[in-house]
């Protein structure tokens, strides 16, 4: 049966950014469609565990330094015995006028949103090639991915570079079983665009331009992340989906 095919039960997925937003609502629909989820976060995910339920489990680690990856793999190891899925989808944003932008902006960004990403992935995927069982890794991008933006230099840095990365990855460990696809979001409301829905002049400009007439939220994410996390997504690799509300097409 083809719905099936989009089941994860049984499959254990790690998502980055548990605790809130894109990620709160990629825990609940891994936990509704079956499988054991491995959320991480530098907060405590309290919200997003009472929504899972039992098969929910909390790594704190602050994604901005490298050292934390190891106890992460581990953490999920010791608690569900294999890893599946991995959901890079931690993310910061900088905004400051690129003629002042600062060191510590541009490091901050990059960091959590492009070196911990690499190199959780590329720890996780060693631990899919030990397993010999493939495995799933999705990548959060951005419209960013695609667009220059304003005021973000190291988030567009970032974002374009991480669509590019998932597509080399895709090239190197297909050959394991390996699909590294990304999902770049449009303008969703979260806290990532707080600042930007605050502003008057710069919502309304925004939202003329979203065909669907209004901002996404973490639950228009759920199927795009539900289907390339499972099975049915499994000749799809390399590919960033746009779950935009039309944004790329206008
Ligand atoms: P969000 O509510 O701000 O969520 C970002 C998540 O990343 C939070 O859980 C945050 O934790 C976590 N995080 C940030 N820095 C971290 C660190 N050093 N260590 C551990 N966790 C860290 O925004 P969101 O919209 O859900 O963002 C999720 C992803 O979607 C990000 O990659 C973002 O760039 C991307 N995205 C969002 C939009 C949008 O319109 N909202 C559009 C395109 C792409 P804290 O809560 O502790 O900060």
């Amino acid at each position: 049966m083809i719905l099936d095919k989009f089941s994860l039960k049984d499959k254990v997925a790690i998502v980055t950014g548990s605790n809130t937003g894109l990620g709160q609502g990629i825990c609940k629909a891994y936990a509704e469609a079956g499988a054991k989820v491995v959320g991480v976060s530098r907060r405590p995910s309290d919200e997003t565990a009472a929504a899972c339920g039992k098969n929910f489990y909390n790594v704190i680690a602050d994604l901005s330094d490298t050292s934390v990856i190891p106890t992460i793999i581990e953490s999920a190891l010791k608690k569900f015995g294999k890893i599946d899925i991995l959901v890079n989808n931690a993310g910061v944003i900088k905004r400051q006028d690129s003629i002042e932008f600062s060191e510590e902006n541009w490091d901050s960004v990059l960091n959590v949103n492009l070196k911990t990403v690499f190199f959780l992935t590329q720890a996780v995927a060693k631990q899919f090639i030990k397993q010999s069982t493939g495995g799933k890794i999705i990548n959060i991008a951005s419209m960013l991915s695609y667009q220059g933006g304003v005021r973000t230099p190291s988030y567009t840095a970032s974002k374009s570079a991480i669509k590019g990365v998932t597509m080399t990855l895709a090239n190197e460990w297909a050959e394991y079983g390996i699909n590294v696809n990304g999902i770049a979001p449009g303008y969703m409301a979260t806290n990532n665009t707080e600042a930007l829905r605050q502003d008057g002049e710069r919502s309304s400009d925004i939202l003329s331009r979203i065909p669907a007439g209004r901002w996404g939220t973490p639950e228009d994410l759920q199927g795009a992340a539900v289907f390339l996390a499972s099975s049915a997504s499994d000749y799809v690799n390399g590919f960033t989906l746009a779950v935009d509300g039309g944004w790329l097409g206008r």
